[in-house]
């Protein structure tokens, strides 16, 4: 008798997802049959044209957008068995977002914005205070967490955004074109960001970029183009 390894549960899982948008003839078809699969740990660049469906793909791997066809499954559970507030609990539990107009609050400080989801989960500012400056610290930003968010650089806003999508210690990282918004080197050192927190918190990162950098930089790479999966490899 063979004994196989058990497989281990994807933390993404796409089986022939697809996406339009509207009804009738004037639908858009953003996605169409997407099938893949993200395993902890993975650092993918999603690679594609503007208007190729990266932003679609990323909110259905966030369980931020539901697919018109086809199964998303988060954790192993099926995007389409769950309702609202337990999808906004998975949502909430194991997976941050960053976009490329980083989306801080720009009334409060660096502080307060890192601290917010664990606000939202009820924790006193006294009890989170360790984990927020310990992500604070990581992102390179302890000497600024009093200012707010205007008072910073693109890239230093951007770290915020890192440290608040990193504070819970979510499974999956999702980025939007964290890049798309800095010069090249200031777009590099958020790379660099990224790629650390992948190897140091083993943390899932899927980043969707117009950077061939980044994408060399990538372990894995997926390239879309007109709502469908063209290629799928690893760098070696
Ligand atoms: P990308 O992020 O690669 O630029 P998007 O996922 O934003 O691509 O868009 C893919 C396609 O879906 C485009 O044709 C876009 O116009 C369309 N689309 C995206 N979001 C919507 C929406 N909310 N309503 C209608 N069409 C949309
Ligand atoms: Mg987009």
């Amino acid at each position: 008798m063979t004994i196989h390894a058990a497989q281990p549960l994807p933390v993404v899982s796409l089986q022939q997802a697809s996406k339009r948008f509207g009804k009738g003839p004037g639908a858009i078809t953003a996605l169409a049959a997407i099938s893949t699969e993200i395993h902890d740990g993975e650092f993918i660049a999603l690679c594609g044209p503007s208007g190729s469906g990266k932003s679609t793909l990323l909110n259905l791997m966030a369980g931020i957008d539901y697919p018109t066809g086809g199964h998303v499954y988060l954790l192993g559970n099926d995007l389409a068995t769950l309702n609202d507030k337990q999808t906004a609990r998975l949502r909430a539990d194991a997976i941050g977002f960053v976009f490329q107009f980083f989306n801080l609050l720009p009334v409060l400080s660096v502080f307060d914005n890192v601290y917010y989801p664990l606000m939202l989960n009820g924790f006193s500012r006294r009890v989170a205070q360790d984990q927020v400056m310990d992500m604070i610290e990581k992102v390179g930003l302890v000497d600024h967490y009093r200012r707010q968010p205007g008072e910073l650089s693109g890239g230093q806003q951007q770290r915020v955004a890192i440290a608040r999508a990193l504070v819970k210690r979510p499974r999956l990282i999702v980025a939007d074109e964290p890049t798309g918004n800095l010069d090249t080197r200031t777009g590099q050192e958020i790379v660099d960001l990224l790629l650390t927190m992948n190897q140091e918190l083993k943390t899932t990162f899927v980043i969707s970029t117009h950077s061939l950098k980044l994408r060399d930089q990538a372990r894995r790479v997926l390239e879309i183009k007109d709502g469908e999966l063209k290629n799928d490899f690893h760098n070696v």
